[in-house]
């Protein structure tokens, strides 16, 4: 068989597939602990999804080392569109500066599909921890550095980031608690356990506006509507320090070009949705505007975190793992 018979043999068989799809329910894979911002940012728009598309989609939380065990899972998936992940900028970029190896290659193994919105972070610290600003609590880290804790999701995940730059601007060394994810990172926070993290609004907002948790800055280079009077730590303190996470939908590479066409088109629709919208605005996500909605989009933001971070990781001084 020549080889351009065989190309449109697959590709006929694809566009197949696609028009019988979704035949199951759908799996979409969320590298990191229920109930925190990947999982909570992934309900909302699965379960948009689902109604959409007319079939169930299970989130599965494949959590662990940094969302690195997630990310492997869907990249060895079938590629019949039926296994999704759903993921964000520390799991395919950032940890390619922290990890000797990784089971996976970010921009070989798996196909992007849409990205799911932007998230700012937020520096939050136990409420019982002797400081009210960003000044205090820099000197509060620097001078307590053998006791002082910070919590993370693992090594590579955005509150790995955060945390990271963070220190590493404030040229501090502090003990790091790994976590499955931020969800239990935060109630472990709010109870005290530790000192402080860098996490995701989504997840953060609530536990400030209750006050069990104290908000020191945030990452952007503008305050958070959600926030007025919580500066940016750059203007507190650290200027130049931003760090913004974005989240984004894949599909294991070799998914057929029809079923990822169609997976985008229902995630796009899915964000359009008034309710969504206006949930996900709440929790300070950023939508992707209609040019950044498309795969190739996504996979273009892919490729210029891994340029941004990997050196600047590197350049914090983290030695990989
Ligand atoms: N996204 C979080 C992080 O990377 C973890 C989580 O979703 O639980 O820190």
């Amino acid at each position: 068989m020549s080889a351009l018979l065989g190309a449109t043999l697959i590709s006929l068989a694809g566009t197949a597939q696609a028009q019988n799809y979704p035949s199951k329910p759908i799996t979409m894979i969320v590298p990191f602990a229920a109930g925190g911002p990947t999982d909570a940012l992934a309900r909302v728009i699965a379960q948009k999804m689902s109604e959409k598309l007319g079939q169930q989609i299970v989130v599965d939380n494949a959590a662990g080392a940094g969302g690195t065990i997630g990310v492997a899972k869907a990249a060895r998936a079938a590629p019949d569109g039926h296994t999704v992940l759903f993921t964000h900028m520390g799991t395919l970029a950032v940890n390619i500066a922290l990890y000797k190896s990784l089971p996976y290659d970010s921009q070989k193994d798996l196909v992007p599909v849409g990205i799911g919105g932007t998230n700012p972070m937020v520096l939050v610290t136990k409420k019982t921890l002797p400081v009210k600003d960003f000044k205090e609590f820099a000197a509060y880290v620097k001078a307590n550095q053998k006791k002082v804790q910070y919590g993370m999701a693992g090594i590579g995940a955005a509150s790995h980031l955060g945390g990271l730059m963070l220190n590493s601007m404030m040229k501090v060394e502090v003990l790091e608690i790994p976590y499955k994810g931020t969800g239990p990172a935060l109630n472990d926070l709010v109870a005290g356990q530790f000192d402080y993290m860098v996490d995701q609004a989504v997840n953060v907002l609530a536990q400030i506006q209750s006050g069990n948790i104290k908000a020191i800055g945030v990452s952007t280079k503008k305050r958070l509507p959600q926030l007025p009077d919580v500066p940016t730590i750059d203007e507190a303190g650290l200027p130049g320090y931003e760090v913004t996470i974005w989240n984004g939908l894949f599909a294991p590479k070799g998914t057929p070009e029809a079923i990822v066409t169609k997976l985008n088109a229902v995630l796009g629709e899915a964000l359009a949705d008034e309710a969504v919208r206006k949930r996900l605005i709440d929790l300070a996500v950023d939508l992707p505007t209609k040019e950044e909605s498309s795969p190739q989009a996504l996979g273009a933001l892919l490729k210029a975190s891994i340029e941004k971070w990997v050196p600047a990781v590197k350049a914090a001084g983290v030695q990989p793992e």
